[in-house]
């Protein structure tokens, strides 16, 4: 018998351990799996991957946890079989002039549902993460917060009221004080001129920091 746990309780569980056995038949034909009515019993630690030395000062925003990545393997960019998917490849082709990678950054999910192709979910579930995001920005304690993505963005200024503008610097006040936020383009392959974008973010804000 192969032990595993159904795919709900291994989210909302304190394991998030991946998941093991025949995959076919822990997801069949998953679409969408909702956390969001369940917020307030939500591990504050799920989907969250806390820094590694330098790495602790950057907490690194996604959109919502990927079917192929995250929700199957327990490991944020990485698929079951332990392959860096694209996005996680850009980023780190981005983060390398900073001897950083995306395995040493804080990262988390702005939504910690899987939304699947109904990306319209994505504003209705984002105001019932707001605790347990703010709660662990608060854990990882981040110097700067980068944000993935013009969607993730512009649903990010909906929930918190802020006016964050992809590319600029801005300062985000909570609790345990300011934190500098720099939101990028999503470093997705299926948007190819994103990442040249984030490139120039990246150069631009290198060559206003020296002066
Ligand atoms: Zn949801």
């Amino acid at each position: 018998m192969v032990g595993h746990l159904p795919l709900e309780e291994n989210i909302l569980g304190s394991n998030p351990s991946p998941a093991t056995g025949n995959l076919d038949t822990i997801y069949p034909m998953i679409e969408e799996l909702h956390f969001c009515d369940k917020s307030d019993i939500f591990p504050v630690e799920k989907f969250l991957q806390f820094g590694k030395g330098k790495g602790k000062n950057l907490l690194v925003v996604g959109e919502s946890p990927a079917l192929n990545g995250w929700i199957k393997s327990g490991r944020a960019f990485f698929t079951i079989e332990g392959r860096l998917l694209p996005s996680g490849r850009n980023l780190n082709k981005l983060f390398a002039p900073f001897e950083l990678t995306i395995e040493q950054c804080s990262f988390t999910e702005l939504v910690k549902c899987c939304i699947g192709n109904n990306r319209k979910m994505l504003v209705k579930c984002a105001p019932k993460w707001k605790g347990i995001f703010i709660k662990q920005i608060e854990l990882c304690h981040p110097k700067l917060i980068i944000i993935l993505g013009v969607e993730t963005l512009r649903i990010f200024n909906l929930v918190f009221n802020t006016s964050f503008v992809t590319g600029e610097f801005g300062k985000f006040n909570l609790d345990i004080g300011f934190v500098s936020v720099l939101p990028i383009y999503h470093p997705t392959p299926i948007a190819p001129k994103n990442h040249s974008k984030n490139l120039e973010i990246i150069e631009i804000q290198k060559n206003l920091s020296k002066n």
